[in-house]
C-alpha cells in the first residue's frame, strides 16, 4: 500500500492567493465596467534584456550544430562559465567566494525548500513571522518542528535571533519578502553568531539583492564574519534579471560550512548536497546558463540595472505615497516591496481597497499573524499603473 510521508497530512491550505484570485475575479465579474490594478504581483512585467536573449539565441544555434551541440550537463552543478562568473559577480561587490561553492540550479525556490532534505526530521527550524510560505511549507513536508521569531514594527520588520530558544536550522531573508526590511550588517552578525553558538546552519534567502543600493547595507551573509562557517546563499535570477519564466539561480555553500551526523562527527554541507543534487537534479538547460552568464557581463549589468532602476522608480512613487499620507511602512528603498500599516485587520484593506478603489495588494495577515493589520505591494508593475495606483490610495486613506 502506498502511503502518504506524513508530513504532508500536517500542511496547511494555502489559502492567501486563491483566495485574493477568487475574490478578484468574483468583483471583476460583477463590476466589468471598473478595470483593476494589480499591485500584488510578484513576477516581474519587463522582458528580459537584449544581451540575454542574444546570448541565449546564439546558444541555441550552438545546440543545432554537431560540434557545439550539449546533452547532460556532466556534473550537474553548472557550467563553470556560470559559477566562475556568478563569483566575479560576488567580487564586484567585495565578497570572495570560490566557484566551486556555487552551484546553478532552476531558481531559488527549488533549493530553498529541497535543501530540507538534507537535515534530519529532528531539526527545529526557525523562521521569521511574517514570513515567505515556502520555508514553512518545505519545512512541514519533510516533518519538521518550526519555531517563529517576530517580526514586528517595534523591530523595523527585522527579527532578531530569541536567545532563550534553540534552533537548528534558520531561514533568513534579506530583502525581505513580504515586508521589505533589509538587515543592516549588525543585524545580520547577531545571527550569525547565534547560529554558530546553537551550531545551526542558516539558509539565507537574497533573491532581492539586486534591489539593496545603499552600499552599507549587506547584499551577501557572507559579508558578515563568520557566516562562511554557518550560512549558505540562495540567490536567483528571477527579480534581478527578469528570469522568472526562463529559470535559472545559484545557491552558494562555503567548503567549510559543516553539519552533523549520529554521533555528533561533522560533516561537509556542501559534499552531502552535490551528492543529492546528482542524484535528484540533472542541471538547468545549456542555453539558459548561456543566458544568465550574459547577466553578469558589464553590459548585462548595466541592462538589468536599468530594469531594476524603473521598478524603484516606482517603489519611490509608493514611499512619496505614505510619506505624504504620514502612514508607517517598511521597504521600498532597497526592495521591491513596500509594507504598510493599513490601519484595519488586512482583509477588510483588502476588501475596501479593491471595491472602493479597485487596486489589488496582499494582506499582511496571509504571511502570518505578526502580518495583520499590514499591507504588501509590489514594485513590479508598470509606471503608470503604480501613480494611478496611489492617486488612488491617497483619495482613500485621505479620507
Ligand atoms: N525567495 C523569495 C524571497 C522570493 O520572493 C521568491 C519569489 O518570489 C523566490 C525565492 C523564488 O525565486 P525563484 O523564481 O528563483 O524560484
Amino acid at each position: 500500500m502506498a502511503r502518504i510521508s506524513k508530513g504532508f497530512l500536517n500542511l496547511k491550505e494555502n489559502y492567501l492567493f486563491v483566495e485574493i484570485g477568487r475574490k478578484v475575479r468574483e468583483y471583476v465579474e460583477a463590476n466589468p465596467d471598473k478595470p483593476v490594478i494589480r499591485m500584488g504581483i510578484g513576477d516581474v512585467t519587463l522582458p528580459l534584456a537584449p544581451v540575454v536573449v542574444e546570448a541565449m539565441q546564439r546558444a541555441a544555434g550552438e545546440m543545432g550544430v554537431k560540434e557545439t551541440f550539449r546533452g547532460y550537463e556532466d556534473s550537474g552543478r553548472g557550467y563553470d562559465f556560470l559559477r566562475e562568473a556568478v563569483a566575479g559577480y560576488y567580487k564586484s561587490y567585495g565578497v570572495e567566494i570560490s566557484a566551486d561553492e556555487v552551484l546553478i540550479n532552476d531558481g531559488a525556490k527549488s533549493d530553498g525548500g529541497n535543501i530540507t532534505d538534507l537535515f534530519g526530521e529532528d531539526n527545529v527550524v526557525l523562521v521569521s513571522d511574517p514570513v515567505y510560505p515556502v520555508y514553512v511549507d518545505s519545512s512541514v513536508m519533510n516533518g519538521k518542528s518550526i519555531i517563529f521569531a517576530d517580526a514586528n514594527e517595534s523591530m523595523g520588520f527585522s527579527p532578531a535571533p530569541p536567545l532563550d530558544k534553540k534552533a537548528d536550522l534558520i531561514y533568513l531573508c534579506s530583502p525581505n519578502n513580504p515586508t521589505g526590511a533589509v538587515f543592516t550588517r549588525a543585524q545580520l552578525q547577531a545571527w550569525v553568531d547565534y547560529a554558530i553558538a546553537c551550531k545551526a546552519v542558516i539558509i539565507y534567502d537574497a533573491a532581492y539583492e539586486a534591489f539593496i543600493s545603499d552600499e552599507t547595507l549587506p547584499r551577501s551573509i557572507f559579508a558578515v564574519e563568520n557566516a562562511r562557517k554557518c550560512a549558505i546563499e540562495l540567490c536567483s535570477l528571477s527579480k534581478t534579471a527578469g528570469f522568472t519564466g526562463t529559470r535559472c539561480g545559484y545557491t552558494v555553500i562555503p567548503k567549510e560550512l559543516e553539519f552533523y551526523g549520529e554521533n555528533g562527527e561533522p560533516l561537509s554541507v556542501l559534499k552531502y548536497w552535490s551528492r543529492r543534487q546528482g542524484s535528484k537534479f540533472n542541471g538547468v538547460p545549456y542555453i539558459v546558463q548561456r543566458g544568465a552568464e550574459a547577466v553578469f557581463t558589464a553590459e548585462g549589468q548595466a541592462q538589468c540595472r536599468e530594469r531594476i532602476a524603473y521598478y524603484m522608480d516606482n517603489a519611490r512613487i509608493m514611499c512619496e505615497t505614505f510619506d505624504a499620507l504620514g502612514i508607517a511602512y517598511t521597504g521600498g528603498k532597497n526592495s521591491p516591496y513596500v509594507w504598510f500599516k493599513c490601519g484595519m485587520p488586512s482583509w477588510d484593506f483588502f476588501d475596501l481597497l479593491l471595491s472602493e478603489k479597485q487596486v489589488v495588494g496582499t494582506p499582511g495577515v496571509g504571511f502570518g499573524k505578526n502580518g495583520d493589520g499590514y499591507f504588501r505591494l509590489t514594485a513590479f508593475g508598470s509606471k503608470e499603473n503604480t501613480v494611478e495606483a496611489m492617486k488612488r490610495v491617497r483619495e482613500l486613506m485621505n479620507n
